[in-house]
Order: C-alpha cells, then structure tokens, then sequence
C-alpha cells in the first residue's frame, strides 16, 4: 500500500536555499527521501532566513544538511541451516550540535542510505523540538527480522555490534530502537557491546528493558506522545479528543500505544491496519486483542477479524477512506498520499497527527492544508519517543529508576512545550496554526544557533 513520494515541487523555496537544495540533489543522487525530507524542512525556513541573515553568511542550511559522519558496514552472520548472509549496516550521524548524536536503529528489507538520511535529517529537528540535549542521527540494516529464529536475530545483532561499537558511546552517539528493532534486539545489542568494550556503559543505548536500565514509560512513549500531541491540537481549537472518532494506522509500537491513550482520553477508535489491510470496528477497537495478536504472537491484524463480532478486515485497501475526525499515521513513511488526504477532507477529518516518520507525502500534506485541516508534522507528534529516551540516559546518568507516573508526567510537559513552541512559533512567522512551519522554524534556530556559538565545525 506504499505509495510513491509526490515531489515537492510545488513548495517554492526562498531563493537564497533554491541553490543549496541544488548541491544537496548533485551532492545525494537517487535519494528521493532524503530530497523530499531537505526539501520539506528549507520550504518552510523563509521567514527565518528573513529575519537571521546571519545563518546564511555562516553557511548554517548548507552544513545542516550534510551530515558529520556516515558509516556504512557489512554485516555477515550465519543462519540457522549454516548459510553466511550478508546485510549492509548503516549509522549516520548527522548533526551533534546540541548533545550526542541520538535517533533509532531500523531493521526493515527498504532500508538504505536515502532513508536512514531522511530519518537521521528529521531526526535532528525532532530533538531540537524537545528541548532536551540530543543531536541526531539514525542507523538500521536492510535485515528483514520477519520469519527469522531468536537465534538468528541474535546473530545478526551480535555482527552489527560487532562493528558499530566503535562509533557510538554514551556521550558520542546513542542509538535506540525503531521499526523491526525493539526490547529483545536492544538486549542482544547491549549485550555485545558490553562483552566487546568490558564496559556497562548503560546510557550507549535506550529502550533497554526495565530490570537493567531501561525506563518506563519509553515503550508507551511514542504513542502516548502522539496522542498527547492530537489532543493539545484539538485544545487549540477548543476541543478535546473526548467523544472524537479516531482512525490510527499501523498495529505496531507506536499505533498499539496511540490506540491506548487516545482511549484513555475518551475517544473511540474504529480502525486500524497493517501491511495487509486495515481493521474497521464501528464499536471501537479491542485493544487488549489486538495487542494479543500482533505483540504476543506476532501474527496478521486479519484474526481479529474472524474472532471479534462486528467488525470487518479489508484486505489491500488503505485506512483513509474510513471517516473520521482525528487521523493518526503511525505505521510507515509515504502510506498517507494526495488521494487518501482528500478522502480525509472529503469526510470532515479536523486533525491528522503524525506518530510515524514522514507518513504523509507532501503532495498529501498540501491537501490537508488547503482543506483547512490542522496538521502535526511527525518531528513534533512523534517526539515523545526520543524524549523519553533522553529520560532513560538522565536516569541511567544518576543511577535512578523514575516511577511510571513521573514519567508520563514529564512526557506530557514535554508534548505541551513542543506543541506551544510550534504553535507560537507558527504565530511569529504569520501563518497561525501552520505547525509544519512552526516546528521547522523553531527547531532550525535552536541547532543554529548551538552551531553559530561553536564556530565553524
Ligand atoms: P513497528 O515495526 O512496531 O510497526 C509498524 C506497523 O506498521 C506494523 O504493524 C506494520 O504491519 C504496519 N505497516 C507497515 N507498512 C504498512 C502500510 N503500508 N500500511 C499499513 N500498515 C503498515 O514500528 P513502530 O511502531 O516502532 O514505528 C512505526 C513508525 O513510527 C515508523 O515510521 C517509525 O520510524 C516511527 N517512529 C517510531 C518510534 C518508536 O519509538 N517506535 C519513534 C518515532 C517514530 P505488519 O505488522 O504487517 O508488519
């Protein structure tokens, strides 16, 4: 159900980045989502660049967009029946301008260096967004985790540490999990790293499990946090996500924990999906089934279907044509395109939230503008993972262990900060309630300037 990216092309740049958006084409050749994600971000910074001319003379957009260091490795491992594979790793460390490099491991066969550097690109803003000391950067494997035994997932960690220990450290770089790389992978992961180096050196790597350093909350964090983000949009508007509809894509990490506590919050959520269909439960989703079949046996969302009365699986068909009032992409990048958001308008949907990365193709995002639909850009939505992995290195910092309720509380401060820096930002910059340019601003400055007071590096 992926779709093609549209190009951005119709997102006019401030002349002074047009040529720098040229060197990052020439510069990064057949990385469309790199190219769409640069192009996102400097579609948005005019007023900025308006206002801070000095950005431009320090050449702060061109050395925000090459990234410090990119390492890509090979990665052999042997599987189950004694035949070697080969897997290609990557770590790349974008921008550690303010605080170690930080952003997620993927395991996914689409992985590759346009996407790592999208989500790395992203990523720096994202943490910026929070406030907290995080650079950014990304890494992952194309290794497909699907169908392979623990021990062959254990192998192939164990070779991917192998290699990457050297580069990251507590306070060099601090990757974590992402899609295909959760608890269990963390754990053979550390455990590599701490036989390699001789050190137990617990802030190297977050959403460790809870009995050797990791933190609560984090599991829960992306999800809650989009949810948190939805319902602080809504308060924007005078309302709440009581009562609302809500349709939530994907059935992993992210849209189980949104399904959780938009409920929690009042709202009913009738669909969801995976890479196979979607779910449509009119009397409102059953979590605790839905966690059964896809964190407990890892199976497809289809069985729902055939054990909870009333509702429906569509098979190969996108969760968008549902109606709904409140959209939340949680499952993949380009699964939101121009034809699902104008179903979305169609329907009367009032925000679209992304906890996903870049789930939305700019084509789609500039339907949902010109519908009047208020929309939070992922690196703001979504930020409650990588804050609340700042969290679990603080606790790892100070040797301390932070109750659930704590957590969560200063998970939604955070969520709040983020949504109100956007929101003012958007203000400033004379397009209220654009969180697209709010966000992009508001993060930009902060690196910048981190960047302007160290000189030329
Ligand atoms: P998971 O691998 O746990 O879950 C992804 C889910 O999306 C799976 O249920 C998968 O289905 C489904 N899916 C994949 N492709 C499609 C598609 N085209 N249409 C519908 N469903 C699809 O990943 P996460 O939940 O951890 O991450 C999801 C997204 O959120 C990614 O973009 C990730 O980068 C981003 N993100 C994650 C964070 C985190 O803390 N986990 C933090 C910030 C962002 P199936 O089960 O069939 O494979």
């Amino acid at each position: 159900m992926n779709s093609m990216p549209v190009p951005l092309q119709q997102v006019t740049l401030h002349p002074d980045l047009e040529p720098i958006y040229e060197v990052v084409l020439r510069r990064n050749p057949a990385e469309p989502e790199f190219h769409d994600a640069v192009r996102g971000v400097l579609g948005s910074l005019g007023p900025v660049i308006e206002r801070r001319p000095e950005y431009l003379d320090a050449k702060l957009v061109e050395r925000i967009c090459e990234p410090e260091r990119q390492i890509i490795f090979r990665v052999p491992w042997t599987d189950d029946s004694g035949q070697v594979q080969v897997n290609r790793g990557y770590r790349v460390e974008f921008n550690g301008a303010l605080g170690p490099f930080k952003g997620g491991l993927r395991f996914h066969p689409s992985v590759s260096s346009s996407i790592i550097k999208f989500l790395g690109f992203e990523q720096i803003f994202k943490n910026a967004l929070t406030g907290l000391p995080l650079g950014g950067g990304k890494g992952g494997s194309d290794f497909d985790p699907k169908g392979r035994s623990e021990a062959e997932v254990m192998r192939f960690c164990q070779s991917f540490m192998s290699e990457l220990h050297r580069h990251i450290g507590e306070y060099t770089d601090v990757p974590a999990g992402d899609s295909g790389v959760g608890e269990r992978e963390i754990g053979f992961l550390f455990g590599q790293y701490r036989r390699i180096t001789n050190r137990y050196e617990s802030a190297v790597l977050t959403g460790k499990g809870l009995t050797w350093g990791g933190a609560r909350v984090r599991k829960e964090a992306t999800g809650y946090g989009c949810a948190y983000f939805a319902q602080e949009m809504l308060g924007a508007k005078g309302s709440s996500l009581s009562g609302r509809t809500v349709t939530v894509s994907g059935a992993g990490n992210v849209a189980i924990y949104a399904i959780e506590k938009v409920q929690q919050l009042g709202g009913t959520v009738i669909g969801c999906s995976d890479s196979m269909g979607y779910l449509h439960d009119p009397a409102g989703l059953d979590l605790a089934l839905i966690k059964e079949i896809k964190e407990v046996g890892r199976g497809p969302l289809q069985e729902y279907a055939a054990r909870r009365p009333g509702s429906r699986f569509v098979a190969g068909e996108p969760l968008w044509e549902l109606p709904t009032e409140v959209a939340l992409p949680c499952a993949t990048q380009n699964e939101l395109n121009h034809d699902d958001a104008a179903k979305l308008v169609e329907n009367g949907v009032l925000i679209v939230a992304e906890g996903a990365n870049l789930p939305c193709t700019p084509g789609a995002v500039e339907v949902l503008r010109q519908g009047g639909v208020a929309f939070g850009p992922g690196k703001a939505a979504n930020a409650g993972g990588v804050a609340t992995s700042a969290l679990e290195m603080q606790q790892n910092a100070s040797r301390d262990s932070w109750s659930f309720e704590y957590t969560e509380d200063r998970l939604v401060q955070i969520m709040r900060d983020i949504h109100q820096s956007c929101h003012e930002m958007a203000f400033e910059c004379g397009v209220p309630g654009d969180y697209v340019t709010g966000a992009n601003n508001a993060a930009f400055i902060r690196v910048a300037d981190a960047m302007l007071a160290m000189g030329v590096t």
